[in-house]
């Protein structure tokens, strides 16, 4: 029996001799030529007005959430189902975030529900695009115009989707990326920021060179470079630029392979979909792209925590994913309680991710296939003999043909 762990980083191309190269031309610091041409591929790619590489995704939505000017007495507008870094990234500046629930299907956040959090001390929208899935942006944008509010893209896991013929981060306000190694393109830890209005691109410079106007000097624009702003050090090494480089020219390689773990698992997994034993993830038609991650829901918290042991007993490393950040202490601080957002901690609780990286051949997501069909198919043989001996009643076994005792009749 294999091991199959849930992700593992990958080598794509030319990292090792990029790495190797700007080594040897002598700059490894930062904003050096690999550092530059990440950025303008990023911005010709996915139309993105300006890019500025980042030390990490959390990086980027810190410097997001300095540019926007949150600060005491502002709120702004997350998904609870979401990492501690979407929101830590304003609530370090002291906004408040008003958690808002998710939608079934895909997750996001349930742009219904958006209008209704908004209050005269809203400033932003931090939308989530969960597995790299698009959320509602034409939704929110109309909002956010409407109102007056920012719009900030958490696009750690959208790198290379897209929605309609929009790259996920090119359509807020700002948006960011990650390119953290469990994310689809990696560098070990990295990210960036996305700029898509002009008037945030020179501040930006300026906070992510320690609040100075070191950029205009290395431009040539002025002669001496000095201490201008509130600034932190959000510039990435070239080592890692240069990792990131080589994974960036392969963007096409990397995204097809990653469609196609994401088609077996779903192919493979069908049958037990249309058995009702788990539901697969929804992609609305609309979206491109992103398979950042496969996951499944179970049909509650007990079975999804079965399967988790079970398939750590055949050598399966899957995982759970958040635990709602509005349940968490810090939450509890913000006045919320378990029950605020139904939706969200039902199906943050079904949910199991399964192995999902480069590498990973079709043996082991067969392996991973045969161990979860294993463990559902047992669990719901057990409740037919239940049922059988009168435990449960029928309507509640799946199986094909099973209906409710007012049909049997
Ligand atoms: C991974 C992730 C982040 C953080 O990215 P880092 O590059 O590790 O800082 C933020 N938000 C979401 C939704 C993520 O998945």
């Amino acid at each position: 029996m294999t091991t199959i762990p849930f992700n593992t980083p990958f080598i794509a191309g030319k990292e090792l001799y990029y790495i190797a190269q700007a080594v040897t031309l002598g700059n490894i610091g930062g904003d050096g030529q690999f550092t530059r041409k990440c950025s303008r591929l990023l911005e010709e790619r996915f139309n993105i007005r300006k890019v500025l590489l980042t030390p990490s995704c959390t990086a980027a939505l810190e410097m997001a959430a300095m540019l926007c000017g949150l600060g005491p007495e502002d709120e702004v507008i997350v998904p609870s189902f979401t990492f501690v870094s979407t929101v830590n990234a304003f609530v370090r500046v002291g906004a408040k975030p008003v958690f808002v629930d998710i939608r079934p299907d895909t997750l996001n956040i349930d742009d219904s529900l958006i209008e209704e959090a908004i209050t005269p001390n809203t400033k932003a929208i931090w939308p989530v695009h969960y597995a790299g899935v698009g959320c509602e942006m034409d939704r929110i944008m109309t909002i956010a115009e409407k109102h007056g509010l920012l719009v900030v893209e958490d696009a750690a896991q959208g790198v290379n989707a897209f929605h309609d013929s929009r790259a996920l981060g090119s359509i807020g306000h700002l948006g960011a990326y990650s390119f953290h190694e469990t994310k689809n393109y990696i560098c070990g830890e990295g990210g960036a920021l996305c700029i898509n209005r002009p008037e945030f691109v020179e501040r930006a410079e300026i906070i992510r060179d320690k609040g100075t106007n070191r950029q205009k000097f290395l431009r040539g624009e002025v002669d001496k470079y000095t201490w201008v702003d509130l600034g932190s050090s959000y510039v990435p090494s070239e080592i890692c630029s240069a990792y990131l480089y080589a994974q960036l020219e392969m963007v096409d390689t990397i995204a097809e392979r990653r469609r196609q773990i994401h088609e077996f698992y779903r192919q493979r997994l069908e049958p037990l979909e249309a058995k009702e034993m788990l539901r697969l993830p929804h992609i609305p038609e609309d979206c491109r792209g992103g398979h950042h991650m496969f996951y499944v829901l179970l049909p509650d918290v007990a079975t999804r925590d079965g399967l988790l042991a079970y398939l750590r007993s055949r050598g399966v490393h899957a995982v759970f994913h958040y635990v709602p950040l509005h349940s968490s202490p810090m939450g509890k601080k913000y006045g919320y309680r378990d029950g605020d957002l139904p939706v969200t901690e039902e199906l943050s609780g079904r949910l199991l991710r399964l192995p999902f990286y480069h590498s990973i051949t079709e043996q082991e997501q067969m392996q991973v296939v045969q161990a979860v069909g294993e463990c559902l198919q047992r669990k719901n043989a057990q409740r037919v003999q239940r049922q059988l001996a009168g435990d449960v009643p029928r309507c509640l076994v799946n199986v094909p043909g099973a209906a409710c005792p007012e049909h049997d009749r």
